[in-house]
């Protein structure tokens, strides 16, 4: 079985999950905030401002944004590259 190491907290799991059972809940909290603010306000300011407004930390901002679908988030589907240019955009806030 592969081992997996959690993007959350860093522990090894062996799920089909994208993060460990521990972060399980508080992964689908922050997904589902994401969501929610994309649906309200789209994607048109910066991870910053996302992370500001939903509490999420940008690291799994990121993260969702670059595999959006897989989230359920829709609209989101950008490179990783994409997503780095734009995190970095409109820093200033
Ligand atoms: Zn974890």
């Amino acid at each position: 079985m592969e081992l997996k190491k959690c993007p959350r907290c860093g522990n090894f799991y062996t799920t089909e999950l994208e993060v460990c059972q521990n972060c399980k809940t508080n992964e689908s909290l922050d997904v589902e905030k994401v969501k929610g603010y994309i649906e309200q306000y789209g994607i048109s300011g910066s991870i910053e401002e996302i992370a500001i407004s939903t509490g999420v930390n940008v690291k799994n901002i990121s993260r969702y944004l670059k595999s959006g679908q897989s989230y359920g988030i829709s609209g989101t589907e950008m490179s990783s590259s994409e997503v780095e240019g734009f995190s970095g955009s409109e820093v200033n806030l």
